[in-house]
Order: C-alpha cells, then sequence, then structure tokens
C-alpha cells in the first residue's frame, strides 16, 4: 500500500492546534501505518516543503513574508489543502492587529511606544520576515478544499476529518461537532 505524502504547517498561530493533533495519542500510532510525514513542526525536522504532498493541515493565517511564501508553495505543492483552525479559517487571534490598520503602527506601538529600555524597531532583512499589512485566513490567499474550525480544533474533530482521507474520501464537514469555531 502507497502511503499518503502528509504534512502539517505552522503559520502564524500559537501552535495549540498542533498540540490538540498531538492529543490524538494512540490513534497517531494507527495513522503513522497510512501516512509517511513529509514535512511538520512536530516529529520531524525536514526544512523544505516537498513536492507532492498528498494532504496538509495548515494552522494560523498569514501574518508575513514567510508565511505568505510557504502558503503560495503548500497550495502548488499539495492535493488537500485543510484549513486547521479558527486562525487558518478566519485569521481569529492574529488578526486582531488588524484593527490597529496596518503593520506600521504595530510596530511603533509594541517596539517604540512600550519599549522600555531601548525601544527601536526590528530590522533584520533575510532573518526577520517582514509583516503584512493585514493578517489574512488561508483562503483569502489560496484555495482551500477543506475547513476544520475550533480554536483548536478537538482531537476528535481532527481524526473526524483526517480518517476518510485514509480511504480516498472526503469527510462530511457538517454538524456542531466537526464545524463549531471556538
Ligand atoms: S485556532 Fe486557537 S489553538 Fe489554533 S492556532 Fe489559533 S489561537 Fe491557537
Amino acid at each position: 500500500m502507497d502511503k499518503i505524502k502528509f504534512a502539517t504547517v505552522w503559520l502564524a498561530g500559537c501552535s495549540g492546534c498542533h498540540m490538540s493533533f498531538l492529543d490524538l495519542d494512540e490513534w497517531l500510532i494507527e495513522l503513522a501505518q497510512f501516512v509517511e510525514v513529509v514535512y511538520s513542526p512536530v516529529g520531524c525536522d525536514l526544512k523544505h516543503y516537498p513536492d507532492n504532498v498528498d494532504v496538509c493541515l495548515v494552522e494560523g493565517g498569514i501574518a508575513n513574508e514567510d508565511n505568505l511564501e510557504l502558503i503560495l508553495q503548500v497550495r502548488r505543492q499539495t492535493k488537500i489543502l485543510i484549513s486547521f483552525g479558527d486562525c487558518a479559517v478566519t485569521a481569529n487571534v492574529p488578526a486582531m492587529r488588524n484593527m490597529l490598520g496596518g503593520a506600521e503602527p504595530v510596530l511603533k506601538r509594541a517596539y517604540l511606544e512600550l519599549g522600555d529600555t531601548s525601544p527601536q524597531l526590528p530590522y533584520a532583512p533575510g532573518i526577520v520576515p517582514e509583516l503584512l499589512d493585514r493578517v489574512l485566513p488561508v483562503h483569502e490567499v489560496v484555495p482551500v478544499d477543506i475547513y476544520m474550525p475550533g480554536c483548536p480544533p478537538p482531537a476528535d474533530r481532527i481524526r473526524a476529518t483526517i480518517e476518510p482521507l485514509l480511504h480516498g474520501e472526503m469527510p462530511a464537514m457538517v454538524g456542531r461537532d466537526m464545524i463549531k469555531f471556538g
């Protein structure tokens, strides 16, 4: 049996969705029989998103240039992209900065007005990624195949989303158990 090439990506999120993924506990052992993990911040240390990924869980919104570059690459190289958690689906918590009206006022507030001893704006091109003016949900940047809300999505919902995919079927994202936000 060919294993499904499986990835997870961590963009602008708190990693809580990935922690919930780890709450799958012993089912992760069953999952490992069906998938080859080809990219993820948990359980492997691969630096480059590979070609021909079958399924990818994307946690977080799109907040900076690095997020933007990676999500475009993920979309190009992935068959089924799952918007994983409320930050991916709506931009949620990271998007609270949108109400301040752009990257510049956010940076000034955080690093100059609230700076304690040596206020200065972070500037390290190529090291510190530039903030986008607005934090965006994933679907505003690339097409999404499956939306899995929740902050974080409970482990049961994650399993109910992934399990049908292992058998070549799409999950039914309907009902309170599958599409409740928060
Ligand atoms: S949806 Fe909630 S748990 Fe997931 S990354 Fe966002 S804030 Fe964290």
